[in-house]
């Protein structure tokens, strides 16, 4: 599983990466563009972003029917 974490502080996110470079990319980013600022933000992990592509995917199918069955019925 890949992760990538989003700055608390600006619209930074980090590439994918692996969990052990994650601390890293994140402090570095908090040297780099936040000095004396503690590092905050949040971590996404890409096992998350598939359920919720899936999720994403049935509301879209529900959508389409609910478009189409009523145009079906009015023949
Ligand atoms: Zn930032």
């Amino acid at each position: 599983m890949a992760y990538r974490y989003w700055c608390g502080e600006c619209r930074h996110r980090s590439p994918w990466l692996r969990e052990y470079e994650i601390e890293q990319a994140h402090t570095d980013h908090y040297v780099a563009e936040h000095p004396r600022i503690a590092p905050e933000g949040r971590i996404e992990s890409n096992g998350k972003n598939s359920e919720g592509a899936s999720g994403y995917l049935l509301v879209l199918v529900v959508l389409a029917l609910l478009l189409i069955l009523p145009a079906v019925f009015q023949r």
